[in-house]
């Protein structure tokens, strides 16, 4: 099987990543509990919270 022979420079990553739309950084959302800037299928940073359930506290449900 193929593998990886180098590691690509951020260079590289960076100028691909210029003509392609798609394959830019994900734009972060709001928590809709606290308002906090959050990353988008990660729990808020902030408040603990993902899809109305608090992740970080640990009570499961
Ligand atoms: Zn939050």
């Amino acid at each position: 099987m193929a593998t990886v022979k180098r590691k690509h420079s951020r260079a590289r990553g960076r100028t691909r990543r210029a003509g392609h739309p798609k394959l830019s950084p994900v734009a972060a959302r709001t928590c809709p509990k606290c308002g906090e800037t959050m990353m988008p299928h990660r729990i808020c940073s902030s408040c603990g919270q993902y899809r109305g359930k608090d992740i970080k506290g640990g009570a499961e449900a």
